[in-house]
């Protein structure tokens, strides 16, 4: 039998080349090799996220990067606006308000995306905001947002622009200079093709300016003035998760083999094939500007999302994820992005099909595969 097919949009599955740097014997970190090692991570992290800036990796899961922003940019009672459109929306307004920020939440409901025009109006009626907190791919709805344009407002004001690109980042076109973000926070887990522990988090120098200026920032373990004076000299201020960082270097070396532009493409292609599958069933998706890493797909009528994700995982080894919040029971989320190709995605969407005529619900045999494979078809032509 094979294997479970891991498509929850975190964690998604890690090639066997990666998977192998994790046998190897541990080293110690204070070395040359270990150094080499996060040298050559961050290298690959910048070329990813597209930026020259600096880039800290740190051991965490991703939530670790977002809390890093806040604590050190964020003194109490800063206005700060948080752009909120799902769970991971809510998690910078919890943050905010776990470090006691003046938080102004400008906030859509799940499956919409928070128009630019918004930030513009926010930034304008609190222009002493010192952040705007964003986020590229709103995993629990499968949005992805326009950073492009949120970057070109925020950069005519004062306050720094950090997005969470957690599952967003190698994924979803994502120009960290070019679109003016002053912080892209990471996690391992995601399209980066690497188990879970590792986060990491670019910083621009508009942010560095900010970081350096807080003197008493509520941070330790997540200093950023230390991080980034340890990250100068290819070294961290703590025990790094060194054994996992060199497999996240296996990772990067594969994805900047196809390089970004590819990579962005295919996951894009993905998407419109499981798109085109959903259509073909006569279901549709959550999502107002669907993510090119994971797709929400709403369960027709009278059949419960968690049942249909349960039989994809029993009968087919389909491991998808299912609603979070108000969401639960209601939709299903299946990832496609970093160690996944157009043949698998031609497997999950027969899969799909199959399950959803196993629940009784009436669907052509061979709709969605057929669907789906006239989108790569096209693509690889
Ligand atoms: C997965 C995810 C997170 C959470 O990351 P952890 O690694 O669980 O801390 C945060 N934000 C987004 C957008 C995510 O997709």
């Amino acid at each position: 039998m094979k294997k479970l097919r891991l498509v929850t949009p975190g964690p998604m599955m890690a090639p066997p080349e990666t998977l192998l740097e994790l046998a190897k014997p541990v080293y110690h970190h204070r070395t040359p090799q270990a150094r080499a090692v996060l040298a050559e991570a961050a290298a690959g992290l910048k070329e990813v996220c597209q930026t020259r800036a600096d880039v800290v990796i740190l051991t965490s899961s991703g939530t670790g990067a977002l809390e890093a922003v806040v604590a050190n940019v964020v003194q109490p009672g800063d206005t700060v606006i948080a752009l909120s459109a799902g769970k991971f929306g809510e998690r910078w307004v919890q943050l905010c308000r776990a470090f006691r920020a003046k938080t102004v939440v400008v906030e859509e409901p799940y499956g919409k995306a928070i128009p630019p025009a918004r930030v513009a109006a926010a930034l304008k009626e609190h222009p002493n905001a010192v952040a705007v907190l964003a986020t590229l791919c709103e995993t629990s709805t499968a949005v992805t947002h326009d950073i492009e344009s949120i970057g070109r407002i925020v950069a005519d004001s004062p306050a720094v622009l950090a997005v969470d690109g957690i599952s967003g980042v190698g994924a979803d076109e994502c120009r960290t200079d070019a679109w003016h973000i002053d912080f892209l926070a990471g996690g391992s887990q995601k399209a980066l093709m690497v188990p879970p522990g590792l986060a990491f988090l670019t910083v621009s120098a508009k942010g560095r300016q900010i970081v350096e200026s807080r003197s008493d920032a509520a941070a330790y373990y997540f200093d950023l003035k230390k991080a980034l004076r340890a990250a100068a000299e290819s070294d961290t201020p703590f025990t790094p998760a060194h054994t996992l960082i060199a497999a996240l270097v296996s990772s990067l070396r594969q994805i900047l083999l196809d390089g970004m532009e590819a990579v962005w493409s295919r996951t894009r292609h993905m998407s419109r094939a499981v798109l085109a599958a959903i259509r073909a069933l006569g279901l549709e998706s959550l999502a107002e500007r669907p993510a090119a890493g994971v797709t929400a797909i709403v369960a027709p009528n009278g059949i419960a999302a968690d049942d249909w994700a349960k039989l994809l995982e029993r009968k087919y080894g389909v491991k998808v994820a299912s609603g979070q919040g108000t969401l639960k029971g209601k939709i299903i989320r299946v990832g496609h992005m970093g160690y996944l190709d157009a043949l698998d995605v031609m497997g999950i969407v027969a899969a799909l099909e199959w399950s959803l005529r196993e629940l009784g619900f009436a669907v052509e045999p061979g709709a969605a595969a057929s669907a789906a494979s006239r989108v790569f078809s096209d693509a690889y032509r």
